[in-house]
């Protein structure tokens, strides 16, 4: 896909993101993989005004400060820069604010295995990272820790992060897990979830390695 093609991209997928509720307002940020750089949204311009030309360029590997652009990158630059440069089956990272992801992650309750679709992100369970504070070198180390061997992870008192192969697949996951987060919040409410066994969700991980499901994340349940 071309540069132009993967900017105008990122804004069509910021707008769809805001218009299906999984987000609002300037919050949220998305970055994809272009090379040996990544293109990621601009800091605090509503998606509505968003033109390609303020997607930011910055090198993967480099001098951070050596960014591109019109305007300043998001703020969460360097979780989005640090996951793509550990993770080089990630392709796109999304960022969001989204409701029922962002409660469980203020209640700090990671997500069981409620719902046999926690193995789309990799293993038994989706993570809660410790909290820090936004755009800062600590958050996004506390979120390579959360991902280890998964593909998405809740950030306390703030909100999730998902990802995938491609910009496609990393909002695939976005919706799977802000859905996965309402089901299991509506489930604490009626008396709490029976979970799943961890050899059930081996099992469909197995079962995702074929359908198409794993993106990236440890295949086994970690
Ligand atoms: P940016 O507008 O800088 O991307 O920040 C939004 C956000 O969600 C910070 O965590
Ligand atoms: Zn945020």
């Amino acid at each position: 896909m071309s540069e132009r093609d993967l900017r105008q991209g990122i804004i069509d997928n910021c707008r769809a993101m805001n218009a299906s509720g999984l987000n609002q307002g300037t919050s949220g940020n998305i970055s994809v993989r272009h090379g040996d750089r990544m293109l990621i949204t601009p800091s605090a311009i509503p998606y509505a005004e968003m033109t390609p030309d303020m997607i930011v360029s910055m090198p993967i590997d480099g001098e951070a400060s050596k960014w591109e652009g019109s305007k300043k990158p998001s703020v969460e630059w360097p979780f989005h820069r640090d996951i793509l440069k550990a993770r080089p089956e990630i392709g796109a990272v999304v960022h969001t604010h989204s409701t029922f992801a962002t409660i469980l992650a203020i209640a700090r309750k990671p997500i069981p295995a409620c719902h046999y679709m926690i193995a789309a992100f990799g293993g038994h369970d989706v993570r809660v990272c410790e909290y820090a504070r936004y755009g800062t070198q600590e958050l996004s180390n506390n979120v390579l820790s959360a991902l280890e061997g998964r593909s998405a992870c809740l950030m306390a008192n703030h909100g999730m992060i998902a990802t995938g192969a491609s910009l496609d697949k990393a909002m695939w996951a976005a919706i799977e897990l802000e859905t996965l987060a309402k089901q299991y919040y509506h489930s604490l409410l009626i008396g709490g979830p029976v979970i799943l066994p961890q050899d059930e969700i081996a099992g469909v991980l197995k079962g995702f390695a074929n359908y198409g499901l794993q993106d990236g994340a440890k295949k086994e349940v970690g």
